[in-house]
């Protein structure tokens, strides 16, 4: 713990609205939290020299405008008190813009069965209280997505949780109470998905320090994939916001819609009317590209254990022994299924027939012959 670094912040003056030009002092408190801040947080290049001996602050006004778009506040371009309140405030040693949205693509786990451990705890809280936070904050998540997790105790885990202080082997130190209360890194290798917090915090299970259970939901929303939002009311939004009743916590739209573009487009197995266990799973674990959002039918070869998934014009055949999406697809349908030209809006395989829906439309469609046996209209089919 360091009291005294505590007692600075506590009593940095609140207000000033032209620190970038050549007249300020240079042992301006709020010049060491600006400058830390915008390179901690916005990618302000740490080469840069201090912003007194600038003469051209162009720059750092530019990315004091950024912040200020990016966290919701009037966007002056100058260190107006609310500024300064803002960046005062405890939050996430995310950065906002920069080092990890650089990453090339968009970091996901492949797979939706991911792994975690608690490496080390806080003193702050007994261990069970710890166990079953990162426990709620990781149901958060696996509430709206495909995702499970279990927990290991002594191997290598996709998600290693610690608690730590100051330098810790990262490159990215912890800045003792308050500001940053803790990091986690995108999904992927080593210690990518891990989440650190900044054991300097006064941890609590309730509000009455920094709330465990609400910074552990959304650091683990880094160690899914999610960058941080300007959406205020949105988990994700950078700054720690306490809440008056824990019980009232939900997840953000914003939040839902961010994490199910990267792990949604679910589907459901139906074994007569009932949704079978373990689903919805997302259609990504089937091995569709990204660009795939929407399957518009799908039909199971129950003999011969292939599952065919028609989106647009093409289809994908999966494979159900070796559970995977087969070589060559998609191919276009109306070259394997001459006949059928619309969109296809259902598929049955009943009596060696394939059945397609289309509009007012169905075909039937022998695959040995490989040809339409016979056209229907609705009410043809309706008595079945
Ligand atoms: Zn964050
Ligand atoms: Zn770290």
């Amino acid at each position: 713990m360091k009291p005294l670094a505590f007692l600075v912040l506590l009593y940095l003056p609140i207000c000033s609205t032209s620190p970038l030009n050549g007249s300020a002092k240079q042992e301006d408190p709020d010049m060491d939290l600006v400058q830390q801040y915008l390179e901690n947080y916005y990618n302000l290049t740490k080469d840069m020299k201090p912003f007194e001996r600038r003469k051209d602050s162009s720059l750092v006004v530019k990315k004091i405008q950024e912040m200020q778009k990016f966290l919701g506040l009037e966007v002056t371009g100058k260190l107006d008190s609310a500024t300064l309140r803002v960046m005062r405030k405890p939050r996430c040693g995310v950065p906002d813009v920069g080092r990890f949205s650089t990453f090339p693509g968009t970091p996901k786990w492949k797979k939706t069965h991911l792994t975690y451990r608690i490496v080390s705890y806080t003193p702050d809280l007994p261990r069970h209280v710890v166990d079953s936070t990162i426990d709620k904050a990781l149901k958060v998540w696996k509430d709206v997505t495909p995702l499970t997790f279990s927990r290991t105790y002594d191997r290598e885990a996709d998600i290693m949780i610690s608690f730590v202080v100051k330098e810790h082997g990262d490159f990215f130190p912890f800045d003792g109470p308050g500001s940053s209360l803790a990091h986690a890194y995108p999904p992927g290798p080593g210690v990518e998905g891990d989440v650190h917090f900044d054991d300097d915090e006064k941890w609590t299970e309730d509000m009455s320090g920094t709330n465990l259970f609400l910074v552990a939901a959304h650091e683990l929303g880094h160690s899914l994939g999610l960058f941080h939002s300007t959406n205020t009311e949105a988990l994700m939004y950078p700054l720690y916001k306490s809440f008056t009743d824990l019980a009232q916590f939900r997840l953000a739209q914003d939040d839902v819609d961010g994490i199910q573009s990267l792990y949604g487009n679910k589907f459901w197995a139906i074994r007569g009317t009932e949704v079978q266990a373990n689903y919805p799973k997302s259609i990504r674990t089937l091995g569709f590209p990204p660009t795939v959002r929407k399957i518009d039918a799908a039909v199971s070869d129950v003999e011969k254990k292939k599952t065919y998934f028609f989106v647009g014009d093409k289809y994908w055949r999966f494979n159900e022994n070796s559970h995977s999406m087969e070589q060559g697809f998609p191919r276009l349908i109306a070259h394997d299924f001459p006949g059928i030209e619309q969109k296809v809006d259902a598929v049955v395989k009943e009596f060696g027939f394939f059945y397609f829906f289309s509009g007012p439309s169905r075909f039937a469609f022998d695959p040995n012959a490989k040809t339409v046996a016979h056209a229907m209209n609705s009410s043809t089919w309706l008595y079945c």
